[in-house]
């Protein structure tokens, strides 16, 4: 007899994980490394360093350890709001009248909203302990600014964020809770930056973009002594930090010898996909067992199944390093979909080394869509999820249902990574019947991969 699965699977406090996972260790075809846009060498440590903290680079640069170790006070951070419950989707289940058994892991219950506060925290600690005044980013919907705004108040830091103008003039809200949290919001582009006088001269009245952003504040990190930059997604570092996800999900599955068959998450730049999969995706590459993995990412924004595996620029800017990854081209402007924290060009370059690899697998969901599945799944589960997080909901119960025709019952997980109480004006827009899906053309997708360097 099995034992019963509770609705939610809790850990113990002492059973938050005590080291982050280090997928690279275990992949044979390594990502392929950032190169300095100039020379289009290998960036080192000592080129990274002066935009990133120190400790952060050679977490980024780390390919050969495992297991990293979870310095205590960000554990103790942790501590505020993990470990997160792993759900057993019962209720959904039941609606759906599948045999599939669904289970979510749930990010959204801090007040960021969403899983980006587990990497914000550990980049604000490493600043701190390196002795720095403070830090710079970007944040597109807002979601990541918030996270680091609360990571830098804890460790009294200074957090400067550049939120692109029109989410800084359509989320208030969100704006507002960075400043409670102490960090100034300066929206971009702007008159305080050399870069942001310059795209202001050429396209006055512009609303910005994610690459403006991360161009100034890329600018104030190097122009100001103390000061560093750090990114929400994408990077190596980023992924480590996320394992927690995943290793508390495995923890979880373990304590009742439960073994998921597939695992979904919703894909912008890889990070909590990344930390989701992270040590189920160890066993499959040790050859310990099998899972299958699926992406999903925006139609509007398809990095991986539309994108070309190459190395691009992460900003508009184009002075970030290059990276190789799946991207639509660093000057593909993706539609205004609702799902902000998706609408990034290009791909984590872990992850796309092991989707090239064929290790995981790729779908894309339009909009309404996924706004479909949030309603479906708010209503009978009770959270109201982030639109980012819905892609993945969609797809899950996309394979519930197919599990109801051929009455296969498989144990499905996926990512819930966030809460959608900023998201009211989209969700307005879906019950107004007002929503649209913009799916790019073969024509302009080709014309942004056209320039890649
Ligand atoms: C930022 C964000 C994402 C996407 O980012 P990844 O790095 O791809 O994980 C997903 N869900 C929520 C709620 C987010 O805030």
């Amino acid at each position: 007899m099995s034992k019963e699965i509770p609705y939610k699977i809790y850990l113990d406090e002492k059973d938050i994980p005590s080291s982050w996972y280090n997928m690279r260790a275990d992949m044979k075809n390594k990502p392929a490394p950032l190169l300095n846009p100039g020379t289009r060498q290998p960036m080192t440590a000592q080129e990274l360093s002066g935009v990133f903290c120190e400790e952060l680079v050679k977490q980024e640069l780390d390919e050969t350890t495992p297991y990293i170790e979870i310095p205590q006070e960000i554990r103790d951070f942790y501590k505020m709001y993990r470990p997160a419950p792993l759900v057993r989707a019962y209720c959904l289940e039941k609606k759906l009248g599948t045999p599939a058994k669904i289970y979510y892991k749930f990010e959204g219950n801090n007040t960021s909203g969403s899983h980006k506060l587990n990497s914000a925290i550990a980049q604000a600690y490493y600043a701190k302990k390196q002795g720095l005044k403070g830090v710079t980013t970007e944040t597109g919907a807002g979601q990541w600014g918030t996270a680091l705004s609360m990571a830098c108040a804890y460790f009294e830091l200074d957090c400067k964020v550049f939120m692109v103008k029109v989410s800084y003039e359509q989320k208030p809200f969100r704006r507002e809770v960075m400043r409670t949290y102490g960090a100034s919001v300066t929206p971009s582009p702007s008159e305080t930056t050399e870069v942001g006088r310059k795209i202001l001269a050429e396209h006055p009245g512009t609303t910005g973009s994610l690459g403006c952003a991360i161009s100034e504040a890329v600018e104030v990190a190097t122009h100001n002594e103390g000061y560093r930059y750090v990114l929400g997604s994408v990077l190596n570092q980023v992924l480590l930090h996320q394992s927690v996800i995943g290793l508390e999900a495995k923890a979880a599955f373990d304590k009742y010898g439960i073994r998921p068959d597939m695992i979904i998450g919703c894909a912008g730049g890889g990070s909590n996909l990344g930390g989701l999969i992270a040590p189920f995706m160890g066993e499959k590459l040790r050859g310990e067992a099998d899972y299958r993995i699926i992406a999903v990412e925006p139609a509007s924004c398809p990095s991986f199944t539309r994108g070309k595996y190459a190395y691009d620029f992460c900003d508009t800017g184009m002075i970030c390093p290059l990276a190789k990854m799946y991207t639509l081209g660093s000057s593909f402007i993706p539609a205004p979909n609702h799902a902000g924290g998706l609408r990034f060009h290009g791909m984590s370059t872990t992850l796309s080394q092991l989707y090239h690899d064929g290790y995981m697998e790729a779908v894309t969901a339009k909009q309404t869509d996924v706004f479909e599945a949030a309603e479906y799944f708010a209503r009978v589960e009770g959270i109201l999820p982030a639109p980012e997080s819905s892609h993945a909901i969609k797809v899950a119960i996309d394979e519930a249902k197919k599990c109801k025709e051929t009455g296969e019952e498989k144990t499905i997980l996926f990512g819930l990574t966030g809460t959608g109480y900023f998201d009211l004006v989209a969700y307005e827009k879906f019950n107004d019947g007002k929503m649209d899906d913009y799916i790019p053309t073969d024509a302009e997708l080709e014309e942004a991969l056209s320039r890649l360097p």
